[in-house]
């Protein structure tokens, strides 16, 4: 597994990859690497040739520096185990590689990326976005791998990409979770052990809204899932919506859209944690 560092390394080590003829799979993190990221990894090596890996904590998406300056970090732990997996490159960039100037694009890419997430974190996305495109640059692969944990990010990139016209192919990859149902996060290890022993119910109470979906209307459910969640000392809700899938747009009532979803952020204590649930 080669480690670089530099874009001018690894643009030369994708060059001679693609003259090799062999296809690139590309997983972007940001560290604290977790079964839920090899997840992808293992996926892209099902799918592409080679599989690249970039390490980076991302500045301009963080709207919280606090959250920024406590998010984890754990390199040396992540670079052994993306070894162990098989991974053929990680780029590993500082923030002055990554932005050797202040990057001012704005991706105008609708509603997809106010709602929600974006709404609560004014900012977050056009940071992913910047920062998503300059690694496809730089990395130009055929596919990404991206996990579902994230709903909208994932229809973010894709809208991304019909802005930049960059062709990259994304593939969704489903949430993996802990045998206890709990979705898993870097921010998991922040986590007191008490927390960590009540974070599940946020699944539990998705999972058993299924069992409302169709008796009631949406805006019942997310009531219900709420007010079960607040009603729990450990959790503070900060929205939980149903969605039309693939616009993320709220749906009022259930044959509004063939594809639906319900998106959660909650905090446990200061830490926010996001899961959703298919309903259709
Ligand atoms: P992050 O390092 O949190 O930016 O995540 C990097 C990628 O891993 C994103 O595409 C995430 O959606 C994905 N990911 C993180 N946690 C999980 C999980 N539990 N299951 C599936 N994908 C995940």
């Amino acid at each position: 597994m080669i480690v670089f560092d530099n874009i001018e390394e690894i643009t030369h080590y994708i060059y001679g990859e693609r003259q090799a003829g062999r296809t690139i799979g590309f997983v972007p993190t940001m560290g604290a690497l977790h079964e839920g990221h090899i997840s992808l990894v293992k996926r892209a090596k099902e799918e592409t040739d080679i599989v690249v890996v970039s390490i980076f904590v991302n500045p301009t998406q963080f709207n919280d520096p606090r959250d920024l300056e406590k998010y984890p970090r754990t390199v040396e732990k992540d670079l052994s185990l993306l070894e162990s997996n098989g991974v053929s490159a990680v780029f590993l960039p500082s923030v002055e590689t990554m932005y050797p100037t202040p990057d001012n694009r704005v991706f105008n890419v609708g509603e997809v990326c106010e709602v929600m997430e974006g709404k609560h974190r004014p900012g977050h996305f056009n940071g992913v976005m910047q920062v998503v495109s300059k690694l496809f640059d730089i990395v130009k692969p055929d596919k990404a791998f991206f996990g579902e944990k994230d709903f909208q990010q994932i229809a973010v990139i894709r809208a991304m990409l019909r802005f930049t016209r960059q062709s990259v192919e994304i593939v969704n990859c489903p949430i993996y979770r802990a045998e206890n149902g709990l979705a898993l996060s870097s921010r998991n290890s922040l986590l007191s052990e008490e927390q960590l022993a009540e974070a599940p119910k946020i699944y539990e109470a998705l999972k058993d809204s299924i069992e409302m979906y169709g008796k009631h209307s949406p805006e019942e459910v997310m009531a219900s899932v709420t007010e079960t969640l607040n009603s729990n000392k450990f959790f503070k809700v900060e929205y939980f919506e149903i969605v039309d899938a693939d616009t993320l747009l709220p749906v009022k009532k259930w044959d509004d859209s063939k594809h639906i979803q319900g998106c959660i952020t909650v905090y446990c204590g200061e830490i926010r944690l996001i899961d959703n649930i298919k309903y259709k």
